[in-house]
């Protein structure tokens, strides 16, 4: 049997050489990593819910003419997308302050935003991803102008629709980040929503208790991290409970 080709290993995901050119298969991997990978760990499960979850979303998105690198799901762990060159960006919108929002400018968890707020963080590991202003994209060239009109408006379009999506099941959208990729067709290039939408990228409150149901479950110790992530699955109606529990196949001789 041929082996495929790995192209990229992140700590969330493995990109692989897909069938046909302009293809990628993004493997969804069990390892947790938070605080720029000092804290670590594998939870069993996760990497299925979030194949099937960034599916839900991103094929959800591709039906209202939001453009994404999602083509299918092509099982458990793995999906095929389309191929892009990636801009060195992530993508932050925000609904109601938390996380480094909040330590950053004093404002209390939770606390509603006058409006949805974009910012940009530069995807370096090694300098932990900082935030970046449109001066700087400009600058260094990481993005035109126009591009980054083309990226506000995907990112509020992605933020209309999955703050929908979720307050439909009762789920509160507080923030999220997205990464932008390049594709080009023929003489046109085109900006299309790429990696991953998921809870590892999303913070999702529920609007009754206030429960986490994202990464900041395993960020902050605050319990089992795929119990949240199921039941964003299950009111979604994405995946049966415990289908990630399931006993492993035997290997038949
Ligand atoms: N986020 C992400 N990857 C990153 C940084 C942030 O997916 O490398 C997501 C994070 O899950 C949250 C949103 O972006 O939904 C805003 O994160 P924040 O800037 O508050 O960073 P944090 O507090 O997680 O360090």
């Amino acid at each position: 049997m041929a082996r495929r080709k790995k192209i990229y290993e992140g700590k969330a995901k493995i990109l692989y050489e897909g069938p046909e050119p302009g293809t990628i298969v993004q493997y969804f991997k069990d390892d947790a990593t938070a605080f720029n990978a000092q804290k670590k760990d594998v939870i069993e499960g996760k990497g299925v819910l979030n194949n099937r979850l960034s599916e839900f979303f991103m094929s959800g998105l591709n039906q209202i003419g939001v453009p994404t690198h999602f083509l299918k799901r092509l099982n458990m762990r793995e999906q095929l997308v389309r191929s892009c060159e990636i801009i060195p960006l992530e993508v932050i919108v925000r609904n109601y302050a938390a996380g480094s929002f909040s330590k950053r400018l004093g404002i209390e968890e939770g606390t509603q935003l006058p409006r949805p707020i974009v910012e940009y963080c530069y995807k370096d590991d090694k300098l932990g991803d900082p935030l970046v202003t449109e001066e700087h994209i400009a600058a260094f060239g990481w993005a035109s102008q126009q591009d980054m009109d083309d990226i506000l408006s995907l990112a509020l379009r992605v933020n209309d629709f999955l703050s929908g999506v979720m307050l439909a099941v009762g789920i509160r959208l507080i923030d999220f980040k997205i990464e932008i990729g390049r594709v080009y067709d023929g003489d046109f290039m085109r900006l299309i929503v790429a990696d991953e939408i998921s809870p590892d990228s999303c913070r999702l409150w529920d609007i009754e208790s206030g429960r986490k149901l994202d990464k900041d479950v395993f960020r902050r110790d605050l319990g089992n991290l795929t119990d949240a992530y199921s039941e964003v699955a299950r009111r979604l109606g994405v995946m049966p409970k415990n289908a990630t529990h399931m006993a492993k196949p035997k290997l038949i001789n």
